[in-house]
């Protein structure tokens, strides 16, 4: 099975600056690019203005610290259930049978860490030919009572269980840089990294996006994790039209490849 799977970054369905913005046009056009790819496809988005605000507020990273928290948790899950299910209608649109996947109800964590995840229905989904729409959530935790997993971890942790043979991450810019191309002119983009650039990219400052998960450098490590599994990554810009539909079709070198070697 050429499994496929394919993040969409926060920053790319949502405007991260303002609460709840769905980027409308942005979604409906890749919901295009995603129709007609072949083979099976999971579909794993973040939460942008959604979830993380909220998980913010409530600390929930954190783990359960008090009763209050859980209003939190609630309001934290529902929001990335509401554009949940704005994405899978605009998929439903272009004729893509998409089917959300609540990641809350079969993982659960370790000190923020996915221990155990139930494939079984995922599994099935695919052998039938729908495409699964997970996104980053809340998640129940064996130490810490719940905490956030992010998209990027279960993109990770679903291509290592399912044999996924191209990973794709679309984000709002061009791909990893030196340091964040918003923030810094002379900022490098990076085409390719690989597990001997870990230096370079614990040097990578965190950026300021509000994001409980830990931003592109958190991202990249999930990504180095996985390279060592020998699945290669590629993270591009979604922002431009058609370049996630090319990498999906097979196109490699648009952005930056995270792979086990050079
Ligand atoms: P997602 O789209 O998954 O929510 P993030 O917002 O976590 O992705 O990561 C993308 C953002 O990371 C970009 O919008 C950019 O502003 C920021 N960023 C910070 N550091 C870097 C870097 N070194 N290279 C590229 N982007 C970076």
């Amino acid at each position: 099975m050429k499994l496929l799977i394919v993040k969409l970054g926060g920053s790319v369905i949502t405007d991260k600056r303002k609460p709840f913005a769905i980027k409308h046009t942005v979604v409906k056009r890749l919901a295009k690019e995603l129709k007609g790819v072949p083979g099976p496809l999971v579909i794993v988005h973040g939460g942008g203005s959604f979830g993380h605000p909220l998980a913010l507020k409530y600390r929930i990273a954190d783990g359960y610290r008090e009763k209050d928290q859980l209003m939190g948790v609630s309001l934290t899950h529902l929001a990335m259930e509401k554009l949940n299910k704005y994405l899978i209608e605009a998929l439903q649109k272009e004729g893509i049978p998409a089917i959300a996947f609540q990641p809350s109800a079969c993982v659960l964590s370790s000190d923020g860490r996915i221990k155990s995840m139930e494939l079984g229905p995922l599994r099935r989904i695919l052998a039938l030919g729908l495409v699964p729409v997970l996104y980053g959530d809340v998640v129940f935790d064996v130490k810490k009572g719940f905490s956030i997993l992010s998209g990027d971890q279960l993109v990770s942790y679903l291509a290592r269980k399912l044999g996924a043979t191209r990973v794709v991450f679309g984000v709002d810019v061009d791909g990893v840089y030196t340091s964040c191309p918003k923030r810094n002119d002379r900022a490098e983009l990076l085409r390719v990294i690989t597990p001997s650039d870990v230096k370079l990219v614990a040097s990578m400052e965190k950026d300021e996006t509000g994001d409980v998960t830990g931003g592109m450098q958190a991202k990249v490590r999930e990504l180095l994790e996985l390279a060592k599994f020998g699945v290669e990554a590629e993270i591009v810009n979604a922002a431009r039209a058609n370049v996630l539909k090319e990498a999906l079709r097979g196109k490699r070198g648009l952005g930056t490849i995270v792979t086990g070697g050079k």
